[in-house]
């Protein structure tokens, strides 16, 4: 029996992170009868603040409570299992909706482009993070964290994210939800020094003051900077307040002993990868030291080698291209105009703007193109949900609702040991057998 009702707009969301729940809200905020099915390819939803906050940062993940508000909308449903790509296609999709919004990231990393990159030990911050937060795509990296000095590329909170995650004792992590594999290879590993290099200097890091004060702050591990690459005090009157405050925490640093703990976590600016140094497995990485005039950042031709047998490039992410939909391979994600793509598609979030912002970014993002499409879209006769269903079942897609993905969350709470708020469940079949259970 078909359940799409008489006039109603029929909206399909390709990915359940936080683009794709704050465009459901919009959408669903209004009286325009609407129905909104928010699909992913994994079991879980949340994106990003499941797979990449950090996981001694919870109480940032409790936005997703929000999400959860979303999903109570008896015209919102959550489709997990289901990928745009394996298990159904665009054209498909966009047969049966009215609109089709793809809000699914950037969850790929963009590539450092140069020599070496592709050793055993360089591994990108998307799947380095995915691992230490049980993404099942990254569930088998298996780092060799067997290594004294490990290298982390880049000047935004990612690079700090991995530096703290990497140099937080067992204790330090017990209220978190650290992947139990990715716990045993990081509090066993012998890493004594942690580089954490920028191209530019201080007042261009893009660290925001909270969580480069939290690296001053750890039990085992001793922040260093080198104080000749700060500037003056003097000059501090004419810059921003969080530029204050980073400086701030960078001049406390730049007063600690290297010997205070047993590991080091080096801020080093003005540098630029070269080369990434070593035969099969990373050995070290060829480093330019830069100047910074006019906003320009250009090298010295002045070297150095950094010995490291672990380098994590955290330099940015790309969306994933889809057949016939227009990429911006400058951007890292689709061609769009304020959300549109083309009549009846649009996207959001990371897939939208590339990977900038903060998850309160994606709010008024989801807002703006919800109304667009509220404004643009008029009701057709498609069949929506009840065509989907159809699809399911036709294909014997094993997909997880909103109140199944509820039976793996209580397995993951009713697991957790150690003050940990759950311990996550990494095996797809698992969650699966379990929502379906
Ligand atoms: C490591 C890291 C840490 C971060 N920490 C913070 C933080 O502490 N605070 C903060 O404010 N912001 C943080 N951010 C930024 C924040 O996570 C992003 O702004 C936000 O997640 C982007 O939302 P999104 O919905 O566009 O993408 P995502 O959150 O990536 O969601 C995309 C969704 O699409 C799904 N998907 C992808 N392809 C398909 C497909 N083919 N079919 C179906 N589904 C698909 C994915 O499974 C995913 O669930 C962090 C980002 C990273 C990378």
């Amino acid at each position: 029996m078909a359940t799409n009702g008489a006039g109603e707009l029929n909206v399909a969301i390709i990915g359940a992170g936080p683009a794709g729940y704050y465009t459901a809200e919009a959408l669903t905020a209004t009286d325009r009868p609407v129905h909104v099915d928010i699909i992913d390819r994994l079991p879980t939803p949340f994106g990003l603040i499941r797979a990449g906050v950090a996981p001694d940062h919870q109480s940032i993940k409790n936005v997703s409570r929000r999400y959860e508000a979303t999903n109570t909308r008896e015209n919102v449903r959550f489709v997990g299992n289901l990928a745009l790509g394996r298990d159904i296609t665009l054209t498909e999709l966009r047969g049966l909706y009215d609109a089709v919004v793809l809000a699914t990231g950037a969850g790929k990393d963009r590539p450092l482009g140069i020599e070496g990159e592709d050793l055993n030990g360089v591994i990108g911050s998307a799947a380095f993070v995915g691992w230490y937060n049980a993404h099942p795509d990254y569930t088998d990296l298996n780092p060799d964290l067997r290594v004294a000095s490990v290298a982390v590329i880049g000047n935004g909170n990612v690079a700090v994210d991995v530096a703290r995650v990497l140099a937080k004792t067992a204790a330090e992590m017990a209220n978190s939800d650290l992947a139990s594999h990715a716990a045993g290879s990081i509090h066993g590993s012998p890493i004594r020094d942690i580089h954490i290099i920028g191209r530019r200097g201080p007042l261009e890091a893009s660290f925001t003051p909270k969580e480069l004060g939290e690296l001053n702050q750890l039990e085992n591990c001793v922040a260093l900077v080198d104080g000749k690459q700060l500037p003056d005090p003097s000059g501090d009157a004419d810059l921003s307040g969080a530029q204050k405050k980073n400086l701030a925490a960078l001049r406390a640093m730049a007063l600690n002993s290297a010997d205070a703990k047993p590991v080091r976590l080096h801020l080093q600016f003005y540098l630029r990868p070269m080369a990434i140094l070593g035969d099969r497995c990373v050995c070290g990485i060829r480093l330019e030291e830069t100047r910074v005039e006019g906003g320009k950042c250009e090298g010295t031709g002045v070297t150095e080698v950094l010995p490291a047998g672990l380098v994590v490039p955290c330099i940015g992410y790309r969306t994933s291209p889809i057949p016939d939909v227009p990429y911006s391979a400058r951007y890292g994600c689709f061609e769009n105009e304020d959300g549109r793509i083309a009549p009846g598609l649009y996207c959001v979030g990371w897939a939208k703007r590339g990977p900038t912002g903060t998850i309160g970014t994606n709010k008024p993002d989801g807002a703006e193109v919800a109304l667009k499409i509220l404004n643009e879209v008029s009701t057709s006769r498609k069949e929506g949900r009840d065509g989907l269903d159809r699809i399911i079942r036709e294909r014997d897609l094993h997909i997880v609702t909103f109140q199944n993905w509820k039976k793996i969350e209580a397995e993951e709470v009713a697991s957790a040991r150690n003050g940990a708020p759950r311990r996550k469940l990494t095996d797809v079949h698992e969650m699966v057998r379990i929502a379906e259970s």
